[in-house]
């Protein structure tokens, strides 16, 4: 298998391979099918899964979240906010490269002596998309007796949201050169992969009519970002009418929420006696924010009505419990779901049309699960329901793959 499309996301990336038979997502060596958007230096390099269990054991050499930095320029606003976006990205000191861009410094352990290193983030980006390529290559040299390594990708379609710029294009495509990705690497946007997965075997199967052109609005909320873009299906043709974006509105930022909520609740309760701001210590950040995570997730099925919250040792050896109501939950991201009206509004005046033009409203994207989010949505589209006959978490790989055919 030498042709593969990638979907590198925030916090997790896909990869799928198109053949005879369709698309297939490709399993990591654990089975799963995401892999964690993660780099950890330790005695040798771990990626994907593999790094995960370092991010409490390995905190300051753990990189996570370079979909954000990377081909920015360190100086560039949005790299200083995503750099003090703590723990977005790393625990790890940011400097500049030699070329201007944010670089990390972490250590690296080879027995017992210790080594600093400067690794900047394109090349992490890029270890990230090798450690994709690797998943495949074991996957294509299963059963046979060619190594691995002979079987690499060598035509690569990775998406990219379409708020990237050239130079962020640029810079991943940098990146993939620095950990040795040779071979075609074209980039598609994200919301097009979708559009692509969605009508490709409905035009096979001549459901789309060319005197009444069926028009999807695609709805991708992610861990960093929301995009709304609109595409026209007709037999043979896909023409992507409008994509509006909020590229600082995603699952991260609801997490982020509900952490501030336990975090001031754990302060109120222990008050003086806490030797510094929870949010203040990485470890117990992290500890907040993936019990915060897994709130969010237990609220989003319909009709749940809370989520128990348990953190022992949070903190000085003080233990914190606590039950997150939906009302209290839904309260706390009125901000963020307040946001969700303006890309819509944009994406259906560019493509000039209204929410009654549109045959169906797919949702995917991981965010897209929660549950608030969904109502919100349905209420400013004034529709009964949106579709959810992709996959959220791999429509975008599998039409990546699809354009890599
Ligand atoms: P980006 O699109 O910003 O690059 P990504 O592709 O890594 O990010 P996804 O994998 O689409 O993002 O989604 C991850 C987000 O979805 C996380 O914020 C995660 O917490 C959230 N998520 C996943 N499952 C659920 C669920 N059941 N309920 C609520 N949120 C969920």
């Amino acid at each position: 298998m030498s042709v593969v499309g990638v979907d590198f996301g925030y916090q997790s990336s896909v990869i799928a391979a198109a053949g005879r038979g369709g698309v297939d997502v490709i399993l990591n060596g654990g089975s799963n099918r995401l892999n964690p958007s993660m780099v950890g230096f330790d005695e040798c390099r771990r990626v994907g899964e593999q790094a995960t269990s370092g991010q409490s054991s390995n905190l300051k050499n753990t990189i996570k979240g370079m979909k954000r930095l990377v081909g920015l320029a360190f100086d560039d606003p949005r790299a200083q906010k995503e750099m003090k976006w703590y723990p977005g990205v790393t625990f790890a000191p940011f400097e500049r490269s030699s070329g201007g861009t944010p670089s990390i410094g972490v250590k690296i352990h080879a027995g017992d002596s210790e080594k600093e290193t400067v690794v900047p983030i394109e090349m992490v980006a890029g270890m990230m998309l090798r450690h994709m390529g690797d998943i495949a290559a074991a996957k294509a040299a299963e059963g046979t007796s060619t190594p691995a390594s002979e079987l690499f990708p060598q035509d690569w379609v990775v998406a990219i949201p379409n708020y990237f710029t050239d130079a962020q294009r640029r810079g991943l495509q940098a990146g993939c050169e620095i950990v040795g990705i040779k071979g075609v690497l074209r980039f598609m946007h994200e919301n097009t992969a979708t559009a692509l997965s969605y009508g490709i075997f409905k035009d096979l199967k001549k459901e789309f009519d060319a005197e009444k052109p069926t028009n999807v609005m695609f709805i991708d909320m992610g861990a960093s970002a929301y995009t709304v873009s609109i595409a026209t299906f007709i037999p043979g043709q896909l023409i992507v009418k409008s994509a509006q974006c909020d590229s600082e509105l995603g699952g991260r930022d609801f997490d982020m929420a509900v952490a501030t909520w336990i975090a001031s609740g754990f302060e109120q309760k222990f008050g003086s006696k806490l030797s510094g701001k929870p949010l203040d210590k990485p470890k117990t950040y992290l500890k907040i924010l993936a019990a915060a995570e897994a709130a969010k997730k237990t609220l989003s099925p319909v009709g749940v009505k809370e989520a128990r919250i348990n953190l022992e040792m949070l903190m000085d050896d003080f233990d914190f419990s606590t039950s997150l109501k939906v009302e209290e939950y839904e309260a706390i991201c009125q901000p963020l779901l307040d946001r969700l009206a303006g890309p819509i509004q944009k994406a259906l005046e560019e493509a000039k049309l209204t929410s009654a033009d549109l045959t169906a409203v797919e949702i995917v994207g991981g965010s897209t699960r929660i549950g608030c989010v969904k109502r919100k949505l349905l209420e400013i589209l004034n529709i009964e329901n949106l579709s959810t006959t992709m996959n959220a978490d791999e429509s975008v790989a599998r039409g990546a793959a699809l354009q890599s055919a």
